[in-house]
């Protein structure tokens, strides 16, 4: 049990210090080089464990891989950068209205943006 918790932490400082959406696998990277003999599908229970308690998030866009990101009660914006694939969370400085006008009868519940571009390491 105590060996569960260490793990879990040791997961989730690897997402918070990363400071950026990661996908499991670069979770997985992440936390091996503090737990050297653990496993992928750990790594996995780990995320699905601290996403039902609500400490990390999913980051979830159309054609990207699910990536999970801290939960620090912020609203962020995502950054992709189109070399490397990275996925990064920038502050939200938008206002709370949609970009686009929806046509009359369509009721709007929410939206989502990302910017995409070339990140300092690629550009
Ligand atoms: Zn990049």
């Amino acid at each position: 049990m105590k060996r569960h918790t260490r793990q879990g932490e040791v997961i989730l400082s690897a997402i918070k210090t990363a400071g950026r959406p990661l996908t499991p696998l670069e979770i997985h990277e992440l936390a091996s080089k503090k737990i050297p003999r653990l496993g992928v599908a750990t790594t996995y229970r780990h995320i699905k464990t601290l996403s039902e308690s609500h400490q990390v998030v999913g980051v979830d866009y159309p054609g990207q891989p699910p990536r999970y990101e801290w939960a620090d009660g912020q609203d962020k914006v995502h950054f992709a950068c189109r070399a490397c694939d990275k996925l990064f969370a920038l502050e939200d400085t938008m206002e709370d209205t949609p970009p686009a006008k929806a046509p009359k009868g369509f009721k709007v519940q929410g939206f989502e943006v990302m910017l995409y571009g070339m990140c300092p390491e690629c550009g």
